[in-house]
């Protein structure tokens, strides 16, 4: 039988959520990651750990099928692949910093400076399309600590909390742009590939139309249902089931974690009452 083979990064800031993200799914990984290559126990997979960097390459050559990195290798990369889903997890941006002392002008104030990245193809795009002159200076990692050394003017790097840049003496004064982990896949699969990719990306999103999703039940006189109901829309739309106590209904329905508590008050202050909320774990549309 055919096994979908996927590329997930070895050890890094992505290997513990993409292994958790395909136990979500159900996908049992014998061994964890200590091994080049294993097989799921109970799902037609093969799971190859490799360098975040080199998986677009592995799934252009259909050595991988499929794989899971951040969006900035796979820009930096540029291989001959397909972006298929959006993972939601390893959010970062692409930012230049340059010594917090300086004062930033504007873009232009890069022009004939010197810049230290690992991002040099994305780079120099950005500024080719700004019309900007720079000399990039294309290194493995550790880009931060460049210009306190004298190699840069200024940095292009990977941000998340800024932490680092604020530790080097940096400020950040452009995000170009942000990125997430994707799954990517290899243009020429096999229809029988392609099946179980489908059926994985099914599971992948019944996860994600789970998150930052709750469920919510309570009760209600009659005549504030209607009102309910607009503060509730669900999916459809709530459920209403009469109560044994005359006059009286239960409302079930699922509500986003972004405006949760501003809908919780309104509905306590409209009259609900025994709200119950419960964490959703799939959500199968
Ligand atoms: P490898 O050894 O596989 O080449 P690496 O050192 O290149 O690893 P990591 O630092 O593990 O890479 O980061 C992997 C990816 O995680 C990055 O390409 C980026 O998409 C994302 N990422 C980087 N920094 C953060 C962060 N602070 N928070 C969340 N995600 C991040
Ligand atoms: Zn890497």
């Amino acid at each position: 039988m055919e096994k979908l083979k996927i590329a997930i990064q070895k050890s890094g800031r992505l290997s513990e959520k993409s292994i958790d993200l395909l136990t979500e799914c159900g996908i049992k990984i014998s061994n964890g990651s200590r091994k080049l290559k294993t097989e799921a126990r109970n799902f037609p997979m093969e799971i190859l750990f490799l360098r975040d960097d080199d998986i677009p390459q592995y799934v252009e050559k259909g050595v991988a099928d499929i794989g899971i990195l951040g969006e900035n290798e796979v820009w930096e990369k540029d291989k001959d692949v397909e972006v298929i889903e959006k993972l939601g997890y390893g959010n970062c941006r692409l930012s230049l910093a340059i010594p917090k002392d300086e004062k930033y002008t504007g873009i232009e104030y890069f022009n004939n400076k010197r810049v230290a990245t690992s991002y040099p193809k994305i780079l120099s795009k950005y500024f080719t399309e700004k019309g900007i002159n720079v000399e990039i200076e294309q290194l493995g990692g550790s880009v931060e600590i460049t210009t306190g050394i004298g190699l840069a003017d200024g940095i292009f790097d990977i941000v998340s909390t800024g932490s680092t840049l604020v530790m080097n003496g940096l400020k950040e004064v452009e995000v170009t742009m942000k990125s997430e982990a994707v799954l990517i896949k290899n243009k020429d699969m096999s229809q029988a590939k392609l099946e179980i990719l489908e059926q994985l990306l099914f599971r992948i999103r019944s996860h994600q139309n789970g998150q930052g999703k709750k469920y919510v039940l309570l009760n209600a006189p009659n005549e504030i249902i209607p009102q309910i109901v607009n503060l509730l829309p669900g999916m459809r739309s709530p459920s209403i089931l009469p109560l044994v106590n005359e006059g009286w209904s239960s409302v079930h329905s699922v509500i986003g974690d972004d405006d949760f508590w501003e809908v919780i008050d309104e509905l306590k202050r409209i009259g609900a009452e025994g709200i119950l909320v419960i964490p959703i774990e799939k959500m199968i549309m």
